[in-house]
C-alpha cells in the first residue's frame, strides 16, 4: 500500500496548487491560499490557490469559445473521448480512492466505490453518446413532418457538495460533455484536493487528442471569492448544484431569477419501514451500512427507521447490539467500518442536535459522544447514535448531515406510510417486507413520496443506471442514468414542410 506522500505524487498534488484549470493548463492566481487538512488525523495535506473572480471571469470566457468548437465534435467522438477518461479512472482508482478517504474522511472501501461510480458513468455516458433521441411525430398536415432533436446546451456550471468529492463531478460532466456542452466545476471548498486530482487525471486525456482548452475547467474556490456570482450568471444556461437545501433554496431564487436552469440535488431524511414479514437480518445489514456508512454524511443516509410495534424491541435490540460491534477509526486502516466527520464544526452540529434530542423529549439508545482514542484526535471522531424520537420532533424533521438514527414505532401500514412523508425532503426510501400488497402500496401514488423507493434494500448506495434525485425540499433535480441526459441539451421541435402548399395549424384560413 502507497505512503500518503507517495498517493500525492502519483496523483499530480504539490505542496502548493493552483485553483484554476481550463483543461491542460493550470492558471496562477492571486487568491489567497486554503490549506486542506485530513479529518483522519487533522494533518494539513497541502495547499491550493484559491481562483479569484477576474479568474472565474477569463474561465468563463475560455469556456464560450471551447463551446463553439466542441459543440460541433459528432457526439460518439465526444463519447471517444469520455471513454479514454474511464480508461484513465481505472488507472488511477487505488490512489484517487486513498485521497477521497483520506481528504473527506470515508473508509478506504467506499472511497473506490466512489471511484468506480466515476468508471460506472463514464461508460453509461459512451453509449449514451450514441443515444441522444428525440422523437418523430405524425403532422396533422398533409406533406409535412415532425420532429424533436437535443442539441448541446453551453457552459453546465456543477457545483458540488463535500461527501462526494470526484463522484458528483463526473455525474454531471460526462453526461454533459457527451451532450456537447462545456463544463465549469467549483467544488467544495472542503475537499479541493480531490478535485485537482481528477483534472490532473483527465489532462493526460485532453491533451492526447489535442481538446481545446475550456472544455473542462475548475474553479477552486471559496464564496469569498465567488459568492453568488456563479449562480447569476447569464453564460451559465445550466447549474447543477448539489448541496444543503438551505444553500439550494438561494441556487434556485438566484438561477430563477435569470430564467436560468437548474439540477438541485439537495438533502434528505430518509426512512425505512420494517415491517414483521420482512428478513430482520436483511434489514439490519442494509439499515447499519445507511446509517453509518460515510459517516452518516450520504445525502441518502438512513436517518430515520419505522418500526412495527411487534418486532420493536427485538429489532431495537439487534441493532444496538451491531452498533456494539462497530469498529471507529482512521478510515484508510481497513478493519474500521466507521471514520470521522468532515470537520470539528460537523461534530458540533452532531453534538448539538443530541441535545435537541433529549431536550424534546427523545432517548439516547446508544452512542452520540466523542470517540475516545489515542489515534483519533483530530476532533472529528464521533461515536454513532440511535435514539428513540417521535416524528414530529423538529429536530427529526431536519437533516443532520452525521450518524444519528431515529427509531419511531407504527402498528398500522397507513400510519407507517404517513410518518414516512411526513417531512419536509423527499429524497430516498425503502421498505423491508415481504408481502406483496404492502410493497406494491409502498411504490404506488399512495405510497411512498421520495425521488428512489427501494424494496428489500437500504436507503443509500443508488446505481449510477438511474435517475438519482429526490422531491419537496430535496429539489426536484434527476442527474446520472436513464434519461436525465435531457436536462443538459436544449431540446427544439422541428417541422418541415415537403409540399407546395402552406396549410396553417389548427385549419386557420388565412389568405393574402
Ligand atoms: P453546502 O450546501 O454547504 O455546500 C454545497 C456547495 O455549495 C459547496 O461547493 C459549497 O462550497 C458551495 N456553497 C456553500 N455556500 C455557498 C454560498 N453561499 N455561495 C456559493 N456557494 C456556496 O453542502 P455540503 O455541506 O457541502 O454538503 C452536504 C449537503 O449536500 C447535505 O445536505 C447533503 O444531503 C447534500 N447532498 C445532496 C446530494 C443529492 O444528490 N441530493 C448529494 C450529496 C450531498
Amino acid at each position: 500500500m502507497q505512503e500518503m506522500k507517495d498517493v500525492l505524487k502519483t496523483l499530480g498534488i504539490k505542496d502548493v496548487n493552483p485553483g484554476v484549470c481550463t483543461g491542460t493548463k493550470w492558471i496562477d492566481t492571486t487568491g489567497d491560499k486554503i490549506t486542506s487538512y485530513s479529518p483522519a488525523d487533522g494533518t494539513a495535506i497541502a495547499d491550493i490557490k484559491q481562483a479569484t473572480l477576474e479568474d472565474y471571469r477569463k474561465v468563463i470566457d475560455t469556456a464560450k469559445d471551447a463551446f463553439k468548437v466542441w459543440k460541433k465534435v459528432p457526439a460518439p467522438k465526444r463519447g471517444e473521448i469520455v471513454r479514454q477518461i474511464g480508461l484513465e479512472l481505472r488507472k488511477y482508482k487505488e490512489p484517487l480512492g486513498r485521497l477521497v478517504s483520506y481528504e473527506m474522511g470515508k473508509i478506504y472501501q467506499e472511497g473506490l466505490g466512489e471511484v468506480q461510480e466515476m468508471i460506472d458513468i463514464c461508460d453509461f455516458a459512451v453509449g449514451q453518446s450514441r443515444q441522444l433521441y428525440g422523437f418523430t411525430m405524425h403532422s396533422e398536415r398533409s406533406e409535412h413532418r415532425m420532429y424533436d432533436q437535443y442539441h448541446p446546451l453551453g457552459i453546465v456550471g456543477v457545483v458540488s457538495a463535500f461527501n462526494f468529492p470526484v463522484a458528483v463531478w463526473s455525474w454531471n460532466a460526462m453526461i454533459a460533455l457527451v451532450a456537447g456542452d462545456v463544463i465549469v466545476w467549483k467544488p467544495s471548498s472542503k475537499v479541493l484536493l480531490c478535485a485537482v486530482a481528477v483534472h490532473n487525471i483527465v489532462a493526460d486525456v485532453l491533451k492526447r487528442n489535442d481538446i481545446p482548452e475550456g472544455v473542462l475547467n475548475l474553479v477552486a474556490t471559496s464564496s469569498k471569492y465567488l459568492g453568488d456570482d456563479m449562480f447569476s450568471d447569464k453564460n451559465i444556461p445550466l447549474i447543477s448544484f448539489t448541496g444543503s437545501t438551505r444553500v439550494g433554496k438561494k441556487v434556485g431564487r438566484l438561477v430563477g431569477e435569470r430564467l436560468g436552469k437548474s439540477i438541485l440535488e439537495l438533502g434528505g431524511n430518509n426512512a425505512v419501514i420494517v415491517t414483521p414479514t420482512s428478513s430482520q437480518d436483511m434489514a439490519l445489514r442494509a439499515i447499519v451500512f445507511g446509517a453509518v456508512g460515510t459517516t452518516g454524511q450520504r445525502c441518502t443516509s438512513t436517518r430515520r427507521i419505522i418500526l412495527h410495534e411487534s418486532i420493536y424491541e427485538e429489532f431495537k435490540n439487534k441493532l444496538i447490539n451491531v452498533y456494539k460491534g462497530l469498529k471507529i477509526g482512521n478510515p484508510l486502516d481497513e478493519k474500521n467500518h466507521v471514520g470521522p466527520l468532515i470537520d470539528k464544526g460537523a461534530s458540533d452540529t452532531y453534538f448539538k442536535a443530541i441535545d435537541k434530542v433529549k431536550a424534546e423529549g427523545g432517548k439516547i439508545l446508544f452512542g452520540g459522544e466523542v470517540y475516545k482514542d489515542p489515534n483519533c484526535e483530530s476532533g472529528c471522531y464521533v461515536v454513532p447514535c440511535i435514539a428513540e424520537v417521535e416524528n414530529h420532533y423538529e429536530i427529526v424533521q431536519e437533516e443532520t448531515f452525521a450518524p444519528l438514527l431515529y427509531l419511531i414505532k407504527y402498528s398500522t401500514l397507513d400510519e407507517a406510510i404517513e410518518l414516512h412523508n411526513a417531512v419536509p425532503q423527499g429524497l430516498s426510501s425503502a421498505m423491508f417486507s415481504t408481502n406483496l400488497l404492502e410493497t406494491e402500496r409502498f411504490l404506488s401514488h399512495e405510497g411512498s413520496d421520495c425521488g428512489i423507493a427501494n424494496i428489500n434494500i437500504g436507503t443509500s448506495g443508488a446505481e449510477i443506471g438511474g435517475a438519482f434525485g429526490g422531491e419537496k425540499d430535496t429539489g426536484g433535480g434527476r442527474e446520472s442514468g436513464s434519461d436525465a441526459w435531457k436536462a443538459y441539451m436544449r431540446r427544439q421541435t422541428n417541422t418541415i414542410n415537403y409540399g407546395s402548399e402552406l396549410p396553417l395549424a389548427q385549419g386557420i384560413e388565412f389568405n393574402v
